[in-house]
């Protein structure tokens, strides 16, 4: 690829967003056969270097030549952008207020089959099948290639066909869909194949040769039923799939028909067979549900939200666990469909909301489409187009959701808007969904409506403002009244001598009576593993990781030392490491501990854990939540896993073993979280017409954060927690930005900090900068890391915007000197 200067350009440039972490948009020169073809958020392929090949998104196009020689663009990829102007908007607004390049956004929006670069990876496409059409030359060598199994990268298919003709070659190759990309080779994937039959066409087409055929097998019954059985499938099936005379063998095996006969008829070339990728998008059609009516308190709620639709963006539905929320949302989304608008439906974690996922599925059928980062590329890209060509109206889907090419979107619904999962908390940009969402709809003049049973203070603070609509669900539907929550004190009960391996006797009495009548409970216990922790009973050694400064989280069934930071693990040594006494002891207990704890005291019990451990694998999940919904299950024990989004008919007694620890976790939102996560596990008792009851063990009752659970008393927990936010400022009245320098060397980090710390008390004040600090976990995977934080006084957008853009450039002189070029710096904006 010739890097030929502009001589052949009319005059014409382009701006572009190159997937790089560089704060200027680079410009190109458009060649004058490209000129009609390159269009705003069309895909464009450049170099960069002397090498390196890269897809930038078309930003701008303007007459004003760079005052530098600019390269021309080699490319375009796209007949139509795919990328539209709400998009730009969006990647813009995300790049500047969580002070990153618009270069990383891209980055994280475009699923990597999107981006052609000299990183690509190039598998063949799971749905290409040979023969189906001619390759020509080059083609088929790259076939041939990469039918051997390993994917190619950019430049293995430079060195066989010729640097030239490679990324024309891909592009063509990409819209044959032969060929897909993947970014990373450790994003796997893979496809879902199915072996269907079919009959061959000249059966089809000619009928006496059909009627012959029928004769022909006169003789050989079993060949003949496996014949009957297929047409009466294939007859079935039609009126669906019209043009299409397949069907799936394993339907046809289900009709209990020889499969030895069913291979001789394909031996014979009578039926055909053919493996075929089946998109695992592939949507449910609607089915007919039972009709819904709404009830009095919802309809109410609903006509509310609408009301407040017609003089505000924004709306924050409080309904409690088990309200009806969804119900509401689903006729929200009814009304935007009918006036053929798109909807974007957010979940914090979509792995976790299968049933949601399914319920929706149901009422909407093909109009939906889910997407998720965790999907594979190639069925992001599947989603992304559905969305471009109008095919689905509704997305289901996580935070990356958001960056899809909507251009008729009427209405975003934020569920359970107060999860932490919203905020990109471990890669740039680290974005909050709920923010940017609320920033999107103002692009497309769209309608946000915020929904929970414990909405994050931020959010009601505003609700109370007056900046969104507020309405209240306080009824559960059916009216099943919410679950009497009591407290157990751990003193006292310790004092009659009346705990047993973690449990109350209150508490193993109430689980052993509702287990009696047959009922289910759940039992909470945040933190995974069987033991926190190994201590010494001589020299007092805890085991910590050697990458990280955390101590090792014992795990039985792997008898193993893990560390929960980054995934070391070792054997359990038999003798101390530090003083070689035989007494290493396990302190502190995890789920672990407390599943053989309950097996142990009802033996004859089902229980079963779900926590990260368990939930690895594909479907386990899934198979966990069947399992308790079918009654299979006793006891559910779990992490905070089993808070989000279930609904279960029989579980009538909730146990959280330890509250404490999530109260004396050194965060300003430590009674906000506590409170959430409790109300949340609650809500899981007696949602079917019963009343259920929580229990929760605690050494110190008296707290007012406890009494408020207890009484569901979110208002007062929201002024307590308010008054404290105002007198040590804290969001909502300040705003938070943290800045972590991080590398290897200690003695580094922390001088950095401190010369970054001056920088901003000059920008700030002092008395506005928290830090430096190291974090709670101050080392992790061998980086040391340490915080400062900036407080920023409530002020316009434009302000705050400048004070950031300051902050970047004091970072950014500082690491342009000598010593400190290696640190990472670090800019989380609204940390959570
Ligand atoms: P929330 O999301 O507010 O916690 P859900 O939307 O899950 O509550 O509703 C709780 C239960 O009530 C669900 O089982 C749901 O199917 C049922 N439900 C809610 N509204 C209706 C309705 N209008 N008609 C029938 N069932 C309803
Ligand atoms: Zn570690």
């Amino acid at each position: 690829m010739s890097s030929n200067i502009h001589r052949d350009s009319p005059g014409y440039f382009a701006e572009l967003i190159l997937p790089l972490p560089i704060a200027k948009l680079l410009t190109y020169g458009i060649p004058l056969n490209l000129v009609d073809i390159v269009k705003q958020g069309s895909r464009v392929i450049v170099s960069l270097g002397k090498k390196k090949i890269l897809t930038g998104i078309v930003n701008k196009i303007h007459q004003r030549a760079p005052n530098h020689p600019a390269k021309n663009i080699i490319d375009v990829l796209d007949e139509e952008p795919i990328v539209n102007t709400y998009q730009l908007a969006l990647f813009h607004w995300i790049a500047q207020y969580y002070m990153c390049s618009v270069g990383d956004v891209v980055k994280a929006a475009l699923p990597s089959g999107f981006k052609l670069s000299s990183q690509s990876k190039i598998y063949l496409h799971p749905a290409f099948e040979e023969d189906s059409i001619p390759l020509l030359e080059n083609e088929q060598l790259i076939v041939a290639t990469l039918k051997n199994g390993k994917p190619l990268s950019y430049q293995q298919i430079e060195q066989l066909i010729g640097q030239k003709e490679a990324y024309k070659q891909l592009k063509k190759l990409i819209h044959k869909e032969i060929i897909i990309l993947v970014e990373e080779l450790q994003e796997k994937y893979a496809p879902k194949k199915e072996k269907q039959i079919a009959l061959n066409k000249n059966f089809v087409d000619n009928t006496a040769e059909l009627q012959a055929l029928f004769e022909k097998l006169e003789k050989k019954p079993k060949q003949l039923d496996v014949l009957l059985q297929y047409m009466a499938l294939v007859s079935t099936n039609l009126p669906e799939q019209t043009q299409s005379y397949f069907i799936a063998k394993k339907q046809l095996l289900e009709k209990d028909v020889s499969s030895a006969a069913l291979q001789k008829l394909i031996q014979q070339d009578i039926l055909i067979e053919k493996a075929v990728i089946i998109s695992r998008l592939a949507q449910l059609k609607a089915v007919a549900t039972p009709h819904t009516t709404l009830s009095p308190a919802q309809t109410q709620a609903l006509l509310s939200i609408e009301n407040h639709f017609k003089t505000k963006n924004t709306a924050l539905l409080h309904g409690i666990t088990g309200s009806g929320k969804t119900e509401i949302y689903v006729r929200l989304i009814q009304s935007v469909l009918e006036q053929d608008g798109q909807v974007l439906y957010l979940l914090p974690e979509i792995g976790l909301a299968t049933q949601i996922v399914q319920r929706l599925n149901k009422i909407f059928g093909n109009k939906m489409g889910v997407y998720h980062s965790k999907y594979a590329s190639n069925e992001r890209v599947e989603i992304w187009n559905n969305v471009l060509q109008n095919n689905v109206q509704l997305v289901i889907g996580a935070r990356s959701a958001l960056f899809l090419p909507f251009d008729r979107l009427q209405l975003i619904i934020v569920d359970e808007e107060h999860e932490t999962a919203y905020k990109q908390l471990d890669a740039i940009p680290r974005y909050h969904a709920r923010d940017a969402a609320l920033m999107l709809a103002t692009f497309h003049q769209a309608k946000v409506l915020l929904g929970s049973a414990t909405p994050a203070i931020e959010t009601y603070y505003n609700a109370q403002q007056g900046k969104y609509g507020l309405v209240k669900l306080t009824e559960r539907f059916n009216q099943t009244p919410l679950p009497r929550i009591e407290l157990v004190n751990l003193r006292t009960e310790q004092q009659r001598k009346g705990i047993q391996g973690e449990f109350t006797s209150i508490l193993l009495q109430k689980l052993e009576s509702i287990l009696q009548q047959q009922e289910q409970a759940i039992i909470f216990q945040n933190r995974r593993g069987y033991a926190s922790y190994l201590l010494c009973q001589t020299c007092a050694e805890v085991p910590t990781c050697q990458q990280c400064s955390v101590s090792l989280t014992y795990h039985q069934f792997r008898d193993a030392l893990v560390c929960h930071y980054c995934g070391f693990h070792c054997k359990v040594p038999p003798l101390c490491p530090v003083c070689d006494a035989p007494t290493l002891k396990n302190v502190g207990f995890g789920t672990e501990k407390i599943e053989e704890t309950l097996q142990h005291f009802f033996p004859n019990k089902r229980v079963q854990r779900m926590d990260l451990d368990t939930t690895r694998r594909k479907h386990s999940y899934e198979q966990i939540i069947d399992n308790l919904e079918s009654g299979q299950t006793d006891i559910l024990v779990g992490t905070q896993m089993i808070t989000k989004g279930l609904d279960f008919g029989q579980v009538s007694l909730v146990g959280v073993l330890d509250v404490d620890r999530l109260l004396y976790f050194p965060d300003f939102r430590a009674n906000e979280r506590c409170f959430q996560l409790i109300t949340q596990v609650s809500g899981r008792a007696g949602r079917r017409g019963k009343q259920g009851q929580v229990l929760i063990q605690t050494t110190n009752p008296q707290l007012p954060i406890l009494q408020d659970i207890i009484n569901y008393d979110y208002e007062q927990m929201y002024t307590q927690e308010l008054g404290e936010r105002q007198k040590f400022r804290y969001p909502p009245y300040i705003r938070l930005i943290k800045i972590t320098c991080q590398h290897t060397n200690e003695r580094l980090v922390k001088e950095c900090a401190q010369v970054l710390a001056g920088y901003l008390c000059k920008l700030v004040s002092e008395d506005n900068i928290l830090g430096p600090q190291a974090p709670l976990v101050a080392k992790v995977r061998n980086q040391y890391r340490i915080d400062t934080w900036v407080k920023l006084a409530k002020s316009s957008e434009p302000v705050l915007l400048a004070i950031k853009q300051q902050i970047q450039q004091a970072t950014k002189s500082l690491t342009s000197e000598k010593q400190f070029r290696q640190i990472r710096i670090i800019f989380d904006v609204d940390p959570i």
